[in-house]
């Protein structure tokens, strides 16, 4: 027997008598408040000759129940490696992201996407003889996997400058999972200004689920990092829209920071919790813009930029979304890790709901299937990879291409996580994004390492499970 080596703990209260643990293990979620007692046999346990009283016996049979106390440190590599291999080959749910077109109405200062130069003449959106393909494809995925759910995401470019596709694989799909008993949702990430009303009561009925809207910042902020072409701001409408729709699907503010914008982030809160819609918003939470790291790329080398035939950087998909997945850490830097921290905790604060910076992944990268359908029907691994041609893993059609196939054995074999030794956070972090460690570290099973960020938001955990009281008090 010995203490699972995903076991995490934060001391709570300095006071005498006061002095109890927050005990949290990873891997079974289990989270406990116990006495520092209970938190001193769990240390002992393991130990050579150490002797136990029959109440302390006890104390580790709970212990054991929850998973913090395992046989050895085997059984608990075995059961990380099961756990992996379940989340990758779970037939529970088919995830399919549809970029409807690469194509963008905004001019992000950290994208090379959206109106730059003459970018959406050539940029790709996918016809609707292809979205039929796509729709026949995914048929086959259902049939084939024979999930319980099926969640459809559209993104891009931006997803609602190719309504007619978005509409008819939202009903296609929504009338073969009827037939086949399989519970449907519609996710989509917007950039917000074509929003309105209508779009949302044509999907509500076809199972809207959410939609993820973003503001970089506070007006003058956002209107700087998100403008027009010709630089019109763009906050109002996009606020002014989700007043419409708020109320009717789920609407999550998201936002991505650097050094020069986090501080906007506070007033932004401000502004939307005085908001009449800011009861209605399902989640706020804001993440690094990811960059890549210059000082990162190996010396004597001249990094390569894939060039389309025009002479025009192919586009990845939309920034916006790159290591939001399920996981948000997605930049390498403390300084970064502190403002997420410094964020979250200003969002709790005004009582909105956000992520807790713990219960971050495996995203779904790791999961065979969750798939992603680029504007021309190509297949990529995750959003984030979407559109970075070479990184495709397949096509809808089915054809045999070496070079996708290679891709696709690269992603199969993802498993950065194998490097982080005996860190406690591997079940809720698999290693990081791998679009960033791609992006930053110029591999994508490298971990992209933000344990900073997790130990922070286990203090914040650790303290909202003091304030309920909901973790089972022991000892
Ligand atoms: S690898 Fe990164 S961008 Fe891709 S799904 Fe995971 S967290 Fe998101
Ligand atoms: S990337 Fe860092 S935090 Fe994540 S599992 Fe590896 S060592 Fe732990």
């Amino acid at each position: 027997m010995q203490p699972s080596m995903f076991n995490v703990r934060v001391p709570l209260g300095d006071r005498p008598g006061e002095q109890s643990v927050f005990l949290m293990n990873t891997f079974t979620d289990a989270q406990l408040i116990v006495s520092r007692d209970v938190a001193d046999v769990l240390d002992r346990v393991g130990q050579e000759h150490a002797r136990f009283s029959p109440e302390e016996r006890d104390v580790i049979g709970t212990l054991a129940e929850n998973g913090f106390v395992v046989e050895s440190r085997e059984a608990d590599r075995q059961a990380l490696e099961q756990f992996f291999h379940s989340v990758r080959e779970d037939r529970g749910q088919l995830r399919i992201t549809v970029l409807t077109t690469l194509q963008c109405n905004f001019a992000c200062d950290y994208c090379i996407q959206g109106d730059h130069g003459d970018y959406n003449k050539h940029a790709a959106k996918m016809s609707l003889e292809t979205a039929a393909r796509t729709a026949e494809w995914a048929e086959q995925r259902l049939d084939a996997i024979g999930p319980e759910s099926f969640v459809l995401t559209f993104f891009g470019g931006e997803p609602l400058l190719n309504l007619p596709v978005l509409f008819y694989l939202s009903q296609r799909l929504w009338e073969s999972c009827q037939q086949r008993g399989v519970r449907m949702q519609i996710n989509m990430i917007t950039n917000g200004l074509l929003l309105s009303s209508e779009i949302v009561d044509r999907l509500a009925p076809l199972g809207l689920n959410a939609i993820k809207v973003t503001l970089d910042g506070d007006r003058d902020t956002h209107n700087r990092m998100r403008p027009l072409r010709g630089g019109q701001g763009t906050f109002d409408r996009i606020v002014n829209n989700v007043r419409q729709v708020a109320g009717k699907c789920r609407i999550s503010i998201g936002g991505n920071f650097d050094e020069d914008s986090v501080e906007s982030y506070p007033a932004l809160l401000d502004f939307l919790r005085e908001q009449e819609f800011a009861d209605k918003l399902a989640k706020v939470a804001f993440k690094p813009i990811i960059k890549p790291l210059q000082a990162a790329k190996p010396k004597g080398l001249i990094p390569l930029t894939a060039i389309s035939a025009e002479g025009k950087p192919l586009g990845g998909a939309c920034m916006t979304s790159a290591g939001t997945g399920v996981s948000s850490v997605c930049d390498n830097c403390n300084f970064l890790d502190e403002k997420m921290t410094f964020l979250r905790d200003e969002t709790v604060k005004r009582g909105f709901p956000t992520v807790d910076g713990v219960h971050m992944g495996p995203c779904e990268i790791h999961k065979h299937h969750a798939h992603t359908v680029g504007p021309d029907g190509s297949l990529y691994a995750c959003p984030g990879f979407a559109g970075e041609a070479k990184e495709s893993t397949g096509h809808i059609d089915g054809r045999e291409e070496a070079w996708r196939q290679q891709a696709a054995r690269r992603f199969d074999v993802i498993t950065a996580w194998k490097e982080c030794d005996d860190c406690a956070f591997i079940p809720v972090c698999a290693g990081g994004c791998s679009v960033a460690a791609h992006t930053e570290l110029l591999d994508m099973n490298k971990p992209n390492c933000h344990k900073s960020s997790f130990e922070a938001g286990l203090i914040t955990l650790a303290r909202q499970a003091a304030a309920n009281a909901e973790p089972a008090l022991i000892g």
